[in-house]
């Protein structure tokens, strides 16, 4: 029977956020910023969500703002950041396995003026703090670097960034899609100044996510979208309350526990022959790996006829062994025996 094990690059809908968007779509579908009751009653139904948000972040809710995805957000964040000193330029840091968009965000950036420094990970796809910090220069004007990368699942020690960051009055920004209500985040321990986050990584809709910008209100952001005023007129556009309802259940709604499916996983380690990347530090559900041989991937894929990710869901196209595996030194061969199997997330 055909599996799906792809988790990491999206979920499904759960059914709990399935129906609370229900009434929003075609019974309510007021637009928010109207002065109605039934936009009166969708602007507070999207407030709660924001509350939902912001409450498992430990932030305010003013400082949600909504975006389309991840994607956007890190859009937000980082050509924000930068549109804002297009005078003097400025020096940027990140690392060399961000996802795509924030690696060709930064790229895009170059091309205006600025100057990006890509910090590399150790072999276990770990980015040490004091390379980030041994980076830091006179005009930098960010540090945005991941929280769990979404090929390997390793939990990068975000809290040192943040403390670092801080301490030289640089902002901090991390892509917390792979790791939002995954595991525990609390924006001021973490000194986090912005975090991006999405709706279809866990179980809530496609086409939502957020930007958390410490004091929203007064922030210096450039907005990528300028529009009617909406959320604090950093992203312009009618607010799509099923979408942000959604979203706000499936962190309500975010599983506790693990499922049975993932006692499979536990049998395939006795089964056959592979290794383990990304380190110690590892998200329980995403697990990339390496088999022995070219056999070895034959009997796995002729036992389980799994759809999992060859590098990710971003690279699949290109057929080039993807950045972060060549990041951590696997040369094209171990590229190709390499899969990402990931599990259905859960709270752990
Ligand atoms: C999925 C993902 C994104 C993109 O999120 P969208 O909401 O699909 O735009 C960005 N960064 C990471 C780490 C991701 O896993």
């Amino acid at each position: 029977m055909i599996k799906y094990y792809d988790y990491a690059a999206s979920t499904p809908i759960s059914e709990e956020v399935s129906l609370a968007m229900k009434p929003w779509e075609q019974q309510n579908f007021a637009n928010p910023s109207a002065s109605h009751q039934a936009a009166i009653d969708a602007s507070e139904a999207i407030q709660l969500a924001r509350e939902k948000i912001a409450d498992e972040i430990g932030a305010m809710p003013s400082e949600i703002v909504f975006t389309s995805g991840a994607s956007e957000s890190n859009n937000l964040a980082i050509k924000g950041i930068a549109f804002n000193h297009l005078d003097k330029k400025g020096h940027i840091i990140t690392s060399s396995i961000e996802h795509k968009c924030v690696l060709n965000a930064c790229s895009f950036l170059e091309t205006l003026g600025f100057e990006i420094t890509y910090v590399s990970p150790n072999s276990d796809g770990v980015i040490e703090s004091s390379f980030v910090k041994n980076a830091i220069k006179e005009n930098t004007i960010l540090i945005s670097i991941h929280h769990i990368n979404n090929e390997l699942g390793t939990i990068q020690p975000i809290e040192e960034f943040g403390a670092i960051a801080f301490e030289h009055n640089i902002p901090f920004h991390t892509d917390a899609a792979q790791s939002f209500c995954k595991v525990q985040i609390d924006v001021d321990d973490m000194d986090i100044d912005m975090l991006s986050l999405s709706g279809h990584k866990i179980y809530g809709p496609k086409g939502i996510g957020a930007l958390y910008i410490r004091d929203a209100r007064d922030s210096e952001l450039v907005p990528l979208i300028h529009g009617g005023g909406q959320e604090h007129g950093l992203r312009g556009g009618t607010s799509p309350t099923p979408l942000i309802v959604g979203l706000g259940c499936a962190v309500e709604t975010f599983p506790s526990h693990k499922s049975e499916q993932h006692r499979i996983f536990d049998e395939l380690i006795n089964e056959f022959d592979f290794k383990r990347n990304g380190g110690e530090h590892l998200l329980s559900t995403t697990w990339n790996i390496t088999f022995s041989s070219d056999e070895e991937v034959k009997r796995f894929f002729s036992k389980h006829k799994w759809l999992v990710s060859q590098g990710s869901a971003c690279n699949a196209m290109t057929n080039t062994p993807s950045h972060v595996l060549t990041a951590i030194g696997l040369d094209e061969n171990q590229a190709r025996r390499t899969y990402r199997i990931s599990f259905p997330p859960y709270r752990g």
